[in-house]
């Protein structure tokens, strides 16, 4: 059985004192939470602040990022160690804004899954097409090589400490969401692949979150789905009141 894995994606909002105050908010609404799991991901300024106010909780933190090397000549980059120093348990990689709006290509993706885990960081391996792509039939290929290439080299054994997210680019930030059906289709051609590239045990224990616009109000809808162990969620995340409502979907 799955344990379901809800995560909110802060991105580039809040300012310090909003993101104290949302870590508070969390901290009173959840702090018995065990059945889902639960992370935030604030910006890199604030990590530090939000992992004091989470530390001794069920909620974990992590990055929206990193970069592949320990440490050098990398103006403005953030190292995995410098990560887990300020208390960060996960890290997002490969989100669409980093492929599509910075280009990050799934070779640079694939190196920071890599040195993320060295590091002892639990990645969320993010994927997913873009409309054009859906449109033109091929989301199971791009999906599917988006997951191999990420995940290559990977062993069997560190797929415990990896999530996958599958965000259809054509439905992050816009207020479109997929249908569960279609969100179930997606995850579960990723299973597919998880099952060649590893085996039955590795494909039916990894979780896959979906993300793209989920809301207080499609939420139970979507984590319904079979395949579908839990949400990686955008704008929804960025107050209590609609990011409570989401976890709790989780544990209904
Ligand atoms: C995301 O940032 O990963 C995301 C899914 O955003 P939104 O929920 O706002 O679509």
């Amino acid at each position: 059985m799955r344990r379901l894995f809800v995560a909110g994606n802060w991105k580039m909002n809040l300012d310090g004192c909003r993101s104290h105050d949302l870590a508070e908010g969390l901290k009173k609404q959840l702090a018995d939470v065990q059945d889902v799991r639960v992370a935030v991901f604030p910006p890199y300024v604030y990590l530090n602040c939000v992992a004091n106010v989470l530390n001794k909780t069920p909620i974990e933190v992590g990055a929206q990022n990193m970069y592949p090397e320990p440490e050098g000549a990398y103006t403005g980059e953030v190292s995995g160690a410098m990560l887990t120093d300020v208390g960060c348990r996960c890290v997002i990689l490969g989100h669409s804004e980093r492929r599509h709006v910075i280009g990050e290509t799934d070779e640079f993706i694939n190196r920071k899954v890599h040195k993320a885990l060295e590091c002892g960081l639990e990645p969320v391996l993010c994927l997913g097409e873009t409309l054009e792509q859906r449109r033109a039939g091929q989301m199971e290929k791009v999906v599917s090589g988006q997951l191999r290439a990420g995940l290559d080299g990977v062993s069997a054994g560190q797929m415990e400490k990896i999530t996958v997210a599958y965000e259809p680019v054509w439905a992050i930030g816009t207020g479109e969401t997929a249908t569960p059906e279609q969100a179930d289709q997606a995850h579960a051609c990723l299973r597919n692949v998880l099952g060649e590239v590893y085996d039955e045990e590795v494909a039916e224990a990894t979780i896959i979150q979906y993300g793209g616009s989920v809301k207080p109000d499609n939420a139970a809808d979507l984590l319904s789905m079979p395949n579908v162990d839990g949400a990686l969620v955008g704008g929804a995340s960025l107050s209590v009141e609609s990011f409570v409502p989401i976890v709790q979907a989780a544990l209904n």
